[in-house]
């Protein structure tokens, strides 16, 4: 018994003991069950540590995002984070796509900076050649003035067939006015005596051949210069004109050729689908040769542009419809740049023409030493079919053309009212003297040729294209 009293009195002291520290509550719960609670204080902590709740744990994981963002883009790569959210995916893609479109905008002014420094070099070498040029003109001997002469010219009469009016054209006042608004200083002085001295022909003299028999009437007269164009810089001073007398798809047969020929880089090609666009200035279009010209003896025939390479006696056949290089070939043993020029100079060693019996080229050799030689070439491949030494020297004249297989030379380039001095018959290897009167406008005649489309001379006079009315005698039938 007295032990019994003892266990209860324990227990109660020991429940006393807990009193601070534990405590039992019974209740029922809504079952009406009856349910324990039992808490027990912690003994170390003052309080419990708060739970976050879910905006901190969200707030945490999208901080735990931009770390690996950050982290990303810091080090350019993957930092082997956890995976990420969607969002995350796009503001990345749009990121790269942002960048890419940096990187390519920089990568194309990086270009256009590239095109334009190529651009300014290029400027800077055309302003390098026109000073040249320019000392080259002023070192020349001076240019006379002329004297007002002008003998009466004999009627024309236009030949038959192939000829385009032109009298609106004649009417017509030029664009850019009198050749004295464009005036170079080196060309408007000095006296006659050396540029006729050099036009002096010294011509072998040779018996006269049998009649023609060519079918073709000999030159009667040449008419008035007309001018249709003048050219608007200092590249235009010299230059060639051209048509195609067998014209070719695309270009029609009115369509108009040229080619200004001052500089060391001469490329250009100019069409114009007529005579009143020519005079009009406005080009339907411009091709780059692919290889730069030398000479004004440049000709136009069945589609393709014939023309003498730069420092070379390589002759080139330009396809004007595919624009490429249809055809090479060095003309056998011919002077080039500057060796047998016609008396003006300018580089005219190779003149190449076209008339009825096909495609010519006038030039001269060590060989034929200096004396005008006349080639008549196959047009496909260039090859020299049959050559003519005449006997004349090509220095001494201004310049030549070809009609009906007859080559005809002016004497002088320069004075206004000269004279077609010479004439060699390749039908007959004959040459003869001439004295038909032909009047060099602007006093500087670069370019002169037979244009068989209009039955015409077209020629190059100091920055002008003008062109001659010709009258032919009947054709000999002997
Ligand atoms: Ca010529």
């Amino acid at each position: 018994m007295f032990l019994l009293f003892l266990l209860c009195v324990c227990g109660l002291l020991l429940q006393g003991d807990a009193q601070g520290r534990a405590a039992l509550w019974t209740g029922n719960d809504r079952s009406g069950r009856c349910q324990y609670t039992f808490t027990v204080p912690s003994p170390a902590e003052a309080s419990c540590p708060q739970s976050g709740g879910p905006e901190v744990e969200g707030l945490k994981a999208r901080l735990s995002l931009l770390e690996v963002l950050v982290s990303r883009l810091a080090g350019g790569g993957d930092v082997g984070g956890p995976p990420e959210s969607p969002g995350a995916s796009r503001a990345q893609s749009e990121l790269q796509e942002a960048l890419n479109r940096a990187v390519g905008e920089r990568n194309l002014l990086q270009g256009e900076k590239e095109r334009l420094r190529r651009e300014l070099e290029g400027l800077q070498r055309r302003v390098e050649e026109m000073r040249r040029e320019t000392e080259r003109l002023r070192s020349r001997p001076p240019c006379p003035p002329q004297a007002p002469v002008v003998p009466p010219s004999p009627p024309l009469i236009r030949p038959a067939g192939g000829s385009i009016p032109m009298s609106h054209l004649m009417a017509r006042p030029n664009r850019q006015g009198d050749s004295s608004s464009l005036r170079d200083s080196a060309w408007q002085h000095g006296s006659t005596g050396f540029q006729e001295l050099k036009a002096e022909v010294t011509e072998v003299p040779a018996p006269d051949g049998p009649e023609e028999v060519t079918g073709c009437g000999e030159l009667v007269s040449v008419g008035e210069p007309v001018t249709h164009r003048k050219a608007d810089n200092i590249e235009g001073k010299y230059g060639v004109w051209m048509q195609d007398p067998e014209s070719v798809t695309p270009y029609g047969p009115n369509m108009i050729w040229r080619i200004d020929a001052v500089g060391a880089d001469v490329r250009q090609l100019f069409g114009y689908e007529d005579m009143v666009q020519l005079s009009k200035g406005f080009p339907s279009k411009v091709l780059l040769l692919p290889e730069p010209l030398e000479s004004t003896g440049a000709t136009l025939y069945r589609g393709s542009v014939y023309y003498q390479r730069r420092r070379s006696r390589t002759l080139i056949r330009y396809d004007l419809a595919s624009e490429t290089i249809a055809a090479r070939r060095d003309l056998p043993h011919a002077g080039f740049h500057g060796q047998f020029p016609y008396s003006w100079g300018g580089y005219t060693d190779i003149d190449l023409a076209v008339d009825e019996q096909g495609l010519w080229a006038v030039y001269s050799t060590s060989k034929a030493k200096g004396v005008l030689v006349i080639s008549q070439l196959d047009p496909h491949s260039l090859e020299v079919k049959k050559s003519w030494e005449t006997q004349i020297r090509k220095n001494s004249v201004a310049n030549s053309f070809i009609i009906c297989g007859k080559l005809y030379t002016v004497k002088s380039y320069a004075a206004p009212n000269t004279i077609i001095n010479y004439m060699y018959n390749t039908k007959t290897s004959q040459g003869k003297a001439l004295s038909i009167p032909f009047k060099n406008k602007y006093n500087y005649s670069s370019m002169i040729d037979y244009n068989l489309a209009q039955k015409k001379l077209f020629a190059w006079d100091k920055f002008h294209m003008v062109s001659y009315d010709l009258r032919l005698g009947p054709p000999q039938a002997k």
